[in-house]
């Protein structure tokens, strides 16, 4: 079921409880400021998550509530993981499905990296 956005954040959510230690991933990189860890259904050959640290239902809430400095440590993160990934020669994908109509599924916001392969004009 897409989440709800209009909802306030829900510390019981998938993302939070990963966040928290309490279910496993594969986390592929860790900082102040993000997660990243691989897709437990991937689409591609490579296919990782990235999240914030703080409590950001979506893109939207992110943007609008996140401090300059979440948002700079989290962009920084994404780009470094897909360097360490090696996806810059070949080129990668960031996908951030926001709200119903996108499908979002998880209300933690969620940053896909897509790679290894040639990604075509849109991901299904
Ligand atoms: O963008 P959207 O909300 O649809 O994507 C959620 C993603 O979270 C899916 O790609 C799903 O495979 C992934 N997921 C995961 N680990 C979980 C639950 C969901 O990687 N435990």
């Amino acid at each position: 079921m897409p989440i709800d956005p209009t909802k306030p954040y829900d510390e019981s959510n998938i993302f939070a409880k990963i966040l928290r230690g309490e279910l496993p991933s594969k986390k592929v990189y860790e900082d102040e400021w993000a997660l990243a860890f691989h897709d437990i259904n991937p689409l591609a050959p490579v296919h990782i998550l990235v999240i914030p640290k703080g409590p950001y239902v979506s893109w939207d809430d992110f943007s609008d509530r996140a401090s300059d400095a979440e948002m700079a440590g989290f962009v920084r993160a994404v780009g470094k993981v897909a360097r360490d990934q090696q996806l810059v020669v070949g080129g990668y994908r960031l996908l951030a499905n926001t709200g119903k109509r996108a499908g979002q599924e998880v209300p933690h916001l969620h940053v896909h990296i897509f790679g290894g392969q040639p990604l075509g004009p849109m991901l299904a």
